[in-house]
């Protein structure tokens, strides 16, 4: 048993200076399903523990607003992925709330831990005696040549090769949506794809993010590309187990012509990845399966396999041109 201290704020600056003052191994907690699971794993032992749950301006979210939608961090993945206007202008966000993990853990899990959980490389969760940078920098990364099945294609480094697992910061991605993030200096903002950053030589440094920052709130722009939208997300079994690829993808269209088009892929990079120059290749073209196959290949550009995961290229390229076909049927 490693002892830690537990103690709830009132506030969000509470939470923040409370973090700021005990120092760099303290962690927040919200649902407590990554924090607590990689606790009994021994992957985190923070000395202390600040509980957010009771700041009731991190539960709020609304989807009505005419310029933006905004999600307060502690809302909950069950209620959001059951908002209907969500569900009927956003299906892409939805859907990739709803084909995340179960139920029960949807009912407990925020967005705003959904989108700081941690790796599910197993080199980094099995702890010792395996070699892992993230873990223990310095110490070497035992799935480069360990069973990589599941390891990324794009984004990683010697250093590291860990799949970023999460599904919502993949379809916020893709609807360039921003943070609003609370640190001891005040409130700033974060675009949604600057908040992860690739491995490079340091893959323990996973976000933008200072230690005592709390992300309040995510907001998402109102778009007319959010109908036509979908979050295709294959995996091993068809409920309850991460990506093998995924890809969220959102067009504009008229008649057949694409006039806008948004394309991110999940489970296969080391952070969720945008494919802005897929994307350039089918605006102002016609959407058929030579087009969505083209795009498709732009986007896993520069993909390097390992031994064990070669076929998801592939698997991902399909994915991607799947995920086109059905945002195609919606428009
Ligand atoms: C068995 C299992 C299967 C899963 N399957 C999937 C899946 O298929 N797809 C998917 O996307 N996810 C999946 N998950 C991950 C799950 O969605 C996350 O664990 C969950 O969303 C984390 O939210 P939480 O509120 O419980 O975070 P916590 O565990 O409380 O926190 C996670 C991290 O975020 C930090 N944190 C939390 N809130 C804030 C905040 N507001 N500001 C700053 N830091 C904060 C915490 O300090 C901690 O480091 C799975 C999890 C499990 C256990």
């Amino acid at each position: 048993m490693h002892r830690f201290t537990y103690r709830r704020s009132a506030s969000a600056m509470e939470a923040v200076r409370a973090i700021a003052g005990a120092g760099p191994g303290t962690r927040f907690l919200a649902g407590g399903t990554t924090l607590y699971d990689l606790m009994k794993l021994n992957v985190e032992t923070p000395s202390s523990i600040i509980d957010i749950n009771s700041l009731a301006e991190l539960n709020a979210f609304d989807t009505s607003g005419s310029s933006e939608l905004v999600f307060g961090a502690l809302a909950r993945m069950s209620d959001v992925a059951a908002d209907p206007r969500l569900g009927r202008d956003y299906p892409a966000l939805s859907e990739s709330l709803w084909k995340a993990a179960s139920q029960q853990l949807r009912n407990m899990a925020s967005l705003g831990g959904n989108l700081l959980q941690r790796t599910r490389c197993a080199y980094f969760r099995g702890g010792e005696p395996f070699a892992c940078n993230k873990r223990k920098p310095g110490s070497g990364c035992a799935a480069q040549k360990g069973i990589n099945r599941g390891h990324a294609l794009l984004g990683g480094s010697d250093a590291c090769i860990a799949v970023y697992p999460g599904d919502l910061a993949v379809a916020l991605v893709a609807f360039d949506a921003k943070i609003d993030v609370l640190g001891p200096n005040g409130q700033r903002t974060i675009a949604l794809e600057d908040l992860h950053r690739e491995p490079g030589g340091t893959p323990h440094i996973e976000t933008v993010l200072e230690p005592s920052d709390l992300i309040v709130r995510i907001r998402v722009p109102v778009t007319p590309l959010g109908r036509a939208s979908t979050y295709h997300k294959i995996r091993d079994r068809e409920s309850y187990a991460f990506a093998l690829a995924s890809a969220a993808v959102a067009l504009q269209m008229s008649g057949g012509t694409v006039l806008d088009a948004r394309i991110a892929i999940g489970g296969v990079a080391t952070r969720p990845w945008r494919a802005s120059q897929a994307e350039r290749i089918l605006i102002g073209r016609p959407l058929t399966s030579e087009t969505a196959r083209s795009a498709a290949e732009t986007a896993l550009h520069g993909a390097r396999a390992g031994p064990d995961n070669g076929f998801r290229i592939e698997l991902a390229v399909r994915t991607v041109v799947d995920a086109l076909m059905i945002a195609k049927q919606r428009a």
